[in-house]
């Protein structure tokens, strides 16, 4: 294949790795994906010397000159705005408050755009649905649950601050067996997320456990500390366990339920499903609990046209990006805005 002239690269910085991205001026990737480790915890300094190897690590794989690629975008794991973090997430203190986006781009002599994760995996996986024209919400369940709205075109939505779409934390009328509302990473109380993630998983499982009619159950009886057996629940749950089942059911209808509010807000025909649960064996199962909350919420409208029953008015889907989608969406950004 002929070389091109420009290329634009897509960084997406997590809490553990950063996985990035080339796409050429055609907008097809280039080389290979390329993963470093992120050192987000040490600073931005030390994060910014793995975005520059990750940089020089993606050209050689392509082939081509650092000096090849013309924009960056670069997404991180925190609420930001114009370039500047606003809230500090799992970032190192020195993050926040400064102009990451600009500094990046001064350090490295490109233009950079900067947006959180959610936003970058929404692009990511409307960049790969390439015969998809309208709009698109996203949203990704994992230690957290973060979410994105592409408008049709590509382009996110990002509110006026870069604020928008903290889907997480929406609020939901469900309550503990406790009677009381669960309390969220954020601080506020009966979020969406605190029944949708990965400590919501924790909280539930301790719950359950607690109960008489799960005494015998193997996640009982093992001795490893709450974390871990809220890591095996996905096991669990794909060889149909009636305890894992119960959780991830009961998470699948809040899901659901929140994303009636959602979609009545957006009405963006199509909703896709990311996060870890997208590569698991059930999650057909876990898409009819979703439906299942969904439907308890939503006018039977946004489900099917009343004037043609056979279109549907909102089509639900897996994530197809995989742990690539934001790297992607980011590159996708960057070669729209600066090629
Ligand atoms: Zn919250």
């Amino acid at each position: 294949m002929a070389q091109t002239e420009s290329y634009f690269a897509g960084l997406d910085v997590g809490g553990t790795t950063v996985k990035s991205i080339l796409i050429d001026d055609r907008g097809e990737t280039a080389g290979r994906m390329v993963e470093v480790r992120s050192r987000v915890k040490d600073g931005y300094e030390a994060t910014f010397g793995q975005l520059e190897q990750a940089l020089t690590e993606l050209a050689a794989s392509a082939g081509i000159e650092r000096t090849a690629i013309r924009g960056i975008g670069l997404d991180v794991p925190a609420p930001s705005s114009d370039g500047v973090i606003w809230g500090r997430a799992n970032l190192a203190d020195d993050w926040v408050g400064r102009d990451i986006r600009d500094r990046f781009s001064a350090r490295v002599g490109v233009p950079v755009y900067m947006t959180n994760d959610g936003n970058a995996a929404a692009v990511g996986e409307y960049a790969m649905r390439r015969k998809h024209i309208g709009s698109l919400l996203f949203v990704a369940p994992g230690t957290g649950l973060g979410g994105g709205l592409v408008l049709p075109g590509g382009r996110v939505y990002e509110g006026a601050n870069g604020l928008a779409l903290e889907v997480g934390h929406i609020s939901v009328p469900f309550t503990e067996d406790d009677g009381e509302l669960p309390e969220c990473s954020c601080g506020l109380k009966g979020c969406v997320e605190a029944w949708v993630s990965l400590v919501a998983l924790r909280r539930r499982l301790r719950f359950e456990l607690a109960k008489e009619a799960w005494a015998e159950h193997p996640l009982t009886l093992d001795p490893a500390p709450i974390e871990e057996k809220a890591f095996k629940l996905r096991d669990f749950a794909a060889s149909g366990d009636p305890l894992a089942t119960k959780i991830f059911e009961q998470q699948g209808m809040i899901l659901g339920y929140a994303l009636a509010d959602l979609v009545r807000v957006f009405d963006p025909g199509l909703v896709v499903i990311g996060g870890g649960l997208a590569e698991t064996t059930f999650r057909d199962r876990y898409l009819e609990w979703i439906l299942e909350g969904f439907d308890t919420r939503a006018w039977p409208m946004y489900r099917r046209s009343p004037l043609d029953a056979d279109k549907e008015t909102t089509r639900f889907e897996w994530a197809i990006g995989g742990d690539s989608a934001a790297a992607l969406g980011m590159a996708f950004t960057a070669w729209e805005m600066f090629r």
